[in-house]
């Protein structure tokens, strides 16, 4: 939901784009031979309606997005799907819990080891919560990121964990993890000689004081970070032609059959209680907490259409909602 004076900026700022990334990534679909793909991507969201709302807001009503796992149109709203569940998902919690935002790594594999490491991370991460000195874990929400390192001969991936986790307020005093014993425990559920890289800290708002160090990360800051999609336009879009074919091929291969966002224990009862819909197969029209009905009534219908001449979104019409229709509707 956003202020009716925002629509032309958010059109314009956020839609149109991501639009324009969507369009080549089609183009990148088309070159190595996913046709149908590169035709329904190339159609995403070509069509954005909003509901005009007699609080002067306005709300994305309907449109037709592509759920490609790559679609940076759908990306986008993904991360604003994670970002709101995990708030409201916190936010029901936080008089009873505090979060611990968690990163895990691994070695940068090739694209050719890319799916098995990324298997690895899903199984080593079951390990390493499975173990008796984890069973401060509450409730955790984690989201797979890969970034692209495109500089290097072959290209790698930098595939990563990130989590937020709900643990108990006594956690200082009793149950405490201190970083390297963290990396101790990732080593050996992943198996690995070496020290991998990991990160665990408090969220909390800023200026929080434990054992004498000031922890600055907030909770909202720690949502924003794990609500970034799995991975990033810029790094399959913005290369050489054959530097984005070969990470697109790569990274559809991986991500077509994985599940990139998962709850589990208190988070995910939470979740369900507040009855949130799959990320990644759910609507992605409606994916702010916000955007659930109110007692605004919807007085116009405003529809924009992608111009591909103009190559942009222009508003091609508008639909009155008369009085008459919205009591139909209440009753
Ligand atoms: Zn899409």
């Amino acid at each position: 939901m956003h202020k009716a004076s925002d629509l032309m900026n958010e059109i314009g700022g956020v839609f149109q784009p991501k639009k324009i990334y969507s369009l080549k990534y089609s183009q990148v679909l088309q070159r190595i031979g996913e046709l149908k793909r590169a035709a329904r991507v190339k159609e995403c969201g070509s069509f954005l309606e909003f509901g005009l709302y007699d609080d002067e807001t306005v709300r994305l009503s309907h449109a037709n997005f592509c759920s490609d796992p790559l679609c940076p149109q759908c990306a986008k709203r993904k991360s604003l799907k994670v970002f709101s569940q995990v708030a409201a998902v916190t936010e029901k919690l936080q008089s009873e819990y505090v979060f611990l935002f968690v990163t895990l790594t691994v070695k940068n594999p090739t694209g050719d080891e890319l799916g098995e490491t990324c298997d690895l991370l899903y199984k080593s991460y079951q390990r390493l919560v499975d173990v008796k000195r984890m069973k401060f874990i509450k409730g955790a929400f984690r989201a797979l990121e890969i970034t692209v390192n495109r500089n290097t001969m072959p290209i790698t991936y930098h595939p990563h964990l990130h989590c937020i986790w709900a643990v108990e307020k006594s956690y200082f005093d009793n149950d405490y993890l201190p970083q390297k014993e963290l990396s101790a425990l990732w080593a050996q559920a992943l198996g690995v000689k070496y020290t991998p890289i990991v990160d665990i800290r408090l969220c909390r708002n800023k200026g929080f004081t434990v054992n004498g160090k000031v922890y600055t990360k907030s909770i909202k800051s720690a949502v924003a970070e794990v609500a970034k999609y799995a991975v990033k336009a810029s790094d399959y879009l913005a290369g050489t032609d054959d530097q984005n074919e070969e990470v697109v091929k790569t990274l559809l291969s991986v991500l077509r059959n994985r599940r990139m966002f998962a709850f589990t224990g208190i988070m995910r009862a939470v979740r369900q209680e507040l009855k949130l819909d799959e990320i990644e197969t759910g609507d992605l029209i409606h994916v702010e907490a916000d955007e659930k009905p109110t007692s605004a009534v919807l007085v116009a219908k405003l529809v924009f259409s992608w111009d591909s001449k103009l190559g942009e979104y222009v508003h091609t019409g508008t639909e009155i909602v008369e009085e008459e229709q919205n009591e139909s509707r209440t009753a």
